[in-house]
C-alpha cells in the first residue's frame, strides 16, 4: 500500500498544466498568466497634477500672499493651451497635464481665489513650494515597452487593474480545470428527496462540487449512479470528457464496490488503489491516456469525511498543478495540542480539529468525532491534525502537524 507521500507523487506526475486560452481580464482573475505582458503606454502619460490647485512657478512664491494671474483652467481629460510665465498660474484638477512653464502645484486649500472683471486672481498662502511639488512626472510608475507581468503570475484584482492600464483587455491564461463529480451508491437520494428505508442523502456530490469550486476548479454535477455496471459505465463515459473525474463510493471491498472494474472497462488505467491513510484508505487513482492530455480519475471513499480528507490531500494539489500554480502540497503547519489524544493503528490519521492562533502560536484541539460519516461534528472543525502511524498517547503541549480546512 502506498504512503501518502508516494500517492501524492504518483498523482502529480500525471497532472499536466492545461493548455493556455484567451480570456477577458475580469474573467481572468484567479487564473495564472500564460504570457509576458508589456505596456503600450507610459504611466502617467504626462507630468500630472496630484492635487486640485494651481500650477505655478515655484520661484514666484516670495512670501505670504503671493498673487498670481490665472490664465485658464485645465481639468483631467483636457490639455493646457497656455504657458505659465512669472506672475501667472493655471487652475488645474487632479490628473490633468501640467502646463508648460509651471514646475509645481499648490493645493487649492492653500489658496484664495478672487475674480474681478472676468479675470481670476489667486492668492497663495503657502510661502514656498519645492520644484516638482504635487507633480507626478511622466512614466514614474512604468515606461512604454516595460515588461510588467511575466508568465506564471497569479492574476489577482490588482493585476487586473494593471492589465487594463497597459492596454490588455484580453490575456492568455491557464484555464480552470473542469471537474466532473459522480456519486455512486444504490442507497443514495438527492438532497431534495426524503430517504426511504435504507436510503441516505447524497452528501458527497454537493460536498465535492463545493470543494472543487473552492480549489479553483469548475465542477460539473453528474448526479448519482446506481451500483450497476451499465449505470456506472454511462456516467463514467460522460465524466471522462472533463479534465478530472471524481467518483465517490464503490471503491472499498464490498460486493457492490464496482467502481474500479467499471473504470477499467472504460479504459482508465489504474495507477494505485489504497493508501496508508485514515480516513481515506480505499482511495483509487487512475488515468485515461487516450486524449491529448491525461484525464485524472479519483475513486474517493464513500464516507463524506474520508472523501474530504482525500480531496484536500490529493485532488486539491492536482487542481493547483493543472491550473499552473506551483504544485502545492498541502501546507503542514506545526501546532501545540491543547487536548490529549489517543492514536491507534498502523495508518497515519488526519483528525478533525479546531486550530486557533494564540499568542503567535497555533493551538490544536481534536474534536469529539464519531468517525468518517460524522459530518455534524465536522462543521466544528477548521483543520486536520496529523497523528503518525503507531499507538501513542498524545498529551497537552505535544506538537503535531496540521492542515487547514
Ligand atoms: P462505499 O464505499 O460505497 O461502501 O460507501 C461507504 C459508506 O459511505 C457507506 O456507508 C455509504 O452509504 C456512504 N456513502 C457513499 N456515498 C455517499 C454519498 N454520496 N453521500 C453520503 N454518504 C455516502
Ligand atoms: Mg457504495
Amino acid at each position: 500500500m502506498l504512503s501518502v507521500e508516494e500517492a501524492s507523487t504518483a498523482i502529480l506526475q500525471h497532472a499536466e498544466i492545461r493548455a493556455a486560452t484567451r480570456r477577458g481580464i475580469v474573467e481572468a482573475c484567479g487564473r495564472v498568466l500564460a504570457e509576458d505582458i508589456t505596456s503600450d503606454v507610459d504611466s502617467p502619460p504626462h507630468d500630472k497634477a496630484m492635487v486640485d490647485g494651481y500650477a505655478l512657478i515655484a520661484a514666484d512664491l516670495g512670501g505670504e500672499g503671493t498673487q498670481l494671474r490665472v490664465l485658464e483652467e485645465v481639468t483631467a481629460g483636457n490639455v493646457p493651451t497656455q504657458t505659465v510665465f512669472p506672475g501667472t498660474a493655471v487652475r488645474i484638477m487632479t490628473g490633468a497635464p501640467i502646463p508648460r512653464g509651471a514646475n509645481a502645484v499648490v493645493m487649492v486649500e492653500q489658496t484664495r481665489s478672487t475674480t474681478a472683471s472676468g479675470q481670476e486672481t489667486v492668492t497663495v498662502d503657502a510661502t514656498s513650494l519645492a520644484v516638482g511639488a504635487n507633480i507626478l512626472p511622466r512614466a514614474t510608475s512604468l515606461q512604454k515597452d516595460d515588461t510588467v507581468l511575466t508568465s506564471g503570475h497569479l492574476l489577482r484584482p490588482m493585476e487586473i487593474g494593471l492589465l487594463a492600464e497597459v492596454g490588455r483587455a484580453e490575456v492568455e491564461v491557464v484555464p480552470a480545470p473542469r471537474v466532473a463529480v459522480l456519486a455512486t451508491g444504490d442507497e443514495l437520494v438527492p438532497a431534495s428527496k426524503s430517504p426511504d428505508n435504507g436510503q441516505i442523502r447524497n452528501s458527497n456530490g454537493p460536498l465535492l462540487q463545493a470543494l472543487v469550486t473552492r480549489a479553483g476548479g469548475i465542477p460539473r454535477d453528474l448526479g448519482i449512479a446506481r451500483d450497476q455496471p451499465d449505470a456506472l459505465r454511462d456516467k463514467i463515459s460522460l465524466g471522462l470528457s472533463d479534465d478530472i473525474l471524481l467518483l465517490s463510493g464503490g471503491v472499498s471491498a464490498g460486493v457492490l464496490d464496482l467502481v474500479p472494474a467499471a473504470l477499467a472497462a472504460a479504459g482508465v488505467e489504474q495507477v494505485f488503489h489504497k493508501v496508508q491513510l485514515k480516513p481515506g484508505k480505499p482511495l483509487w487513482f487512475g488515468c485515461l491516456f487516450e486524449k491529448h492530455q491525461p484525464r485524472l480519475v479519483f475513486g474517493l471513499p464513500g464516507n463524506p469525511v474520508s472523501s474530504l480528507v482525500c480531496f484536500e490531500l490529493f485532488v486539491r494539489p492536482a487542481i493547483a498543478r493543472m491550473s499552473g500554480h506551483p504544485a502545492n502540497q498541502p501546507h503542514h503547519r506545526s501546532g501545540v495540542l491543547t487536548r490529549g489524544h489517543r492514536q491507534t493503528g498502523n495508518r497515519p490519521t488526519y483528525f478533525p480539529s479546531i486550530l486557533s492562533e494564540e499568542d503567535s502560536r497555533l493551538t490544536v484541539s481534536p474534536i469529539d468525532w464519531r468517525g468518517s460519516a460524522d459530518q455534524r461534528s465536522l462543521v466544528t472543525a477548521n483543520g486536520l491534525a496529523l497523528f503518525p502511524a503507531g499507538d501513542q498517547d498524545y498529551r497537552v503541549g505535544d506538537s503535531v502537524l496540521t492542515i487547514p480546512l
